[in-house]
């Protein structure tokens, strides 16, 4: 098999591992989703960010806020809810299991506690009054999606806590104080009990340096139990990948996806989705399951792109309209709010 070298193939079918990087370190394997971001980001910093005036932000008080009601300290094993803290950051209970994603707490999603992009709203759930937390998952090692603070001080009050991280990310996530940390790669699985987790593929990149592009792996990452299964997208472009991972993970309860950081589309179109995409990938993904629920992350949060931080909730709203998608199947939680899913009947059949 040398289907995986650079430029082989050609057909629809990616090759396994065409995600890494021959010498070392990963890559989007989806030929026409590969662009020189660090380039991109130098035209968007000198030129479009200077010349294009960007649009106006609402106040901050147009994002409703909620008091969380996840179940303390577990939920019973046949329960599944989620609990939006903000940003990629969602507190699940599933199978009995408290699983917590791209956990960040902090003011900023940067490098230094002074700069950097604000947070807009505080986290909807405050860090010290979380149930025990069991699972951390990590997508990518972003500012945004990986906050050292907050890994330290979760690393200090869940010490039981295993985290599952993509490829090369172990080490730094175990420098933060985690004692049970495990890297995986994109198809890898781990049973724990009743408890199935997947990493899935993403298109996206990584970096927290200059020098660091790509050295590290990124991830979504679906967990089942039993009947019951969510899907967490991470931090990801639209790809032609969403039907797979239904098809060998799913199907799922519940989709946590990316519908902020979009503009400018020149440049953001190869790491994050527009609503409208969203709205594309998670058509590809329900594969006829009718309870399937979109919840969407990744905006309302942080000011990181140039579209206005209330554009991508209204944007997803008209997008879900015009696919004549039922309104039951769309969950846009407030900050802090929870959404329980009913169980399935135990005699319920045929679905
Ligand atoms: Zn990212
Ligand atoms: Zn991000």
């Amino acid at each position: 098999m040398s289907r995986s070298e650079p430029g082989g193939g050609g057909e629809d079918t990616i090759p396994p591992a065409a995600h890494h990087r021959p010498g070392g370190g990963f890559r989007n394997p989806w030929r026409d989703f590969a662009p020189d971001i660090p380039q991109g980001f130098l035209a968007w910093a000198r030129a479009h960010r200077t010349t294009h005036p960007r649009p106006r932000d609402p106040d901050p008080s147009v994002f409703s806020r909620a008091v969380p009601a996840f179940s303390s300290p577990r939920a019973p094993a046949g329960d599944l809810s989620v609990t939006w803290v903000g940003h990629a950051t969602f507190l699940i209970q599933i199978g009995g299991l408290n699983v917590l994603t791209d956990p960040i707490w902090s003011e900023r999603p940067s490098p230094i506690f002074f700069a950097g992009p604000r947070r807009w709203v505080p986290p909807g759930v405050r860090l010290d009054a979380l149930p025990p937390i069991d699972l951390v998952l990590v997508s990518h090692n972003h500012y945004d999606h990986f906050d050292s603070r907050t890994m330290r001080r979760l690393a200090a009050l869940h010490p039981n806590a295993r985290w599952l991280v993509p490829l090369e990310l172990g080490a730094l996530v175990r420098r933060k104080g985690a004692l049970n940390v495990q890297e995986m790669d994109w198809w890898n699985e781990l049973q724990l009990d009743n408890v199935v987790i997947t990493c899935t593929p993403a298109q996206h990149w990584s970096a927290r340096g200059f020098r660091d592009r790509g050295k590290s792996l990124w991830c979504g990452w679906t967990v089942r139990a039993g009947q019951r299964a969510v899907y967490f997208a991470g931090d990801t472009a639209y790809f032609p990948g969403f039907r797979e991972i239904s098809e060998r993970c799913g199907p799922f309860d519940l989709n946590l996806l990316p519908i902020g950081g979009y503009a400018p589309r020149w440049f953001m179109r190869f790491v994050h989705m527009s609503p409208e995409e969203a709205v594309r990938a998670f058509r590809e993904l329900i594969n006829g399951h009718s309870r399937s629920l979109m919840v969407p992350m990744h905006f309302g949060t942080f000011k990181l792109t140039d579209e206005a931080m209330d554009e991508p909730p209204q944007r997803l709203r008209a997008a879900w309209i015009e696919a004549g998608l039922p309104a039951s199947q769309l969950g846009v939680l407030a900050h802090g709010e929870t959404r329980s899913l009913v169980a399935r009947s135990e005699s319920a059949s045929g679905k």
